[in-house]
């Protein structure tokens, strides 16, 4: 007979749910905790509403190095070291602190979310694998995300030296803002003219019809 621990199978059911909530694919609920892929499914459905999104998980390291999610990756895994030297916590428990810190922090100066759960638990990953790593910025200081294999001597970040692409996604993040405003006015408006419409409509219905119907409005 097997000798389950209560209090552990709890641990394992409640971490599981945290990091649905957090985001997290199923692939990673089966690599962070002992729970069956079945019971993982359940509690996946009846946390979020739907299935888990099918398909493999994001593998390549390329993704890292462009300009917005090398930033945020950077915050995030120097979080995640923070937490490791200070707070003592390390492997899922740091992951899954680092990323609700991020979180805030995205919150607090009103950011959009780059960096998903699942990228940032890769990312750990691909660190550990010595796939990436991370190098001093020769003129700030922070430490960002690198390729191991590349060279980095003499590294500038991508926020000492705004690359001429990151300005054009801000210019496409403004107009694509920009249009969104105007898709909504258009909407407004296209809600207020049933009004004067519907009056023109009702107007020469009641010229026409004598006596006068009353239309309700
Ligand atoms: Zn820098």
């Amino acid at each position: 007979m097997r000798n389950k621990s209560v209090v552990t199978e709890a641990r394992q059911i409640q971490l599981a749910i945290d990091l649905v909530n957090l985001g997290a694919r199923l692939q990673v609920l089966e690599a962070e905790t002992n729970l069956s892929r079945e019971r993982l499914l359940k509690l996946y459905k009846e946390v979020k509403g739907v299935s888990p999104p099918k398909g493999m998980l994001p593998f390549s390291t390329d993704w890292f190095m462009s300009w917005q999610p090398n930033i945020h990756s950077s915050l995030f895994i120097d979080t995640y070291r923070y937490l490791g030297e200070h707070a003592k916590i390390s492997g899922i428990e740091a992951i899954v602190k680092a990323y609700t810190l991020y979180l805030e922090h995205l919150q607090v100066n009103s950011l959009e979310c780059v960096l998903s759960f699942t990228r940032a638990w890769s990312l750990i990953r691909f660190l550990d694998a010595k796939m990436l790593t991370t190098v001093p910025c020769t003129e700030c200081r922070g430490h960002f995300v690198v390729h191991t294999m590349d060279l980095h001597k003499g590294y500038v970040c991508g926020l000492c030296n705004v690359p001429s692409r990151a300005g054009k996604t801000r210019q496409a993040a403004v107009a694509a803002a920009a249009a969104a405003v105007e898709a909504d006015a258009a909407i407004s408006a296209a809600m207020q003219p049933q009004a004067p419409l519907a009056n023109v409509v009702i107007g020469a219905a009641q010229r026409k019809a004598q006596p006068r119907v009353r239309v309700p409005a």
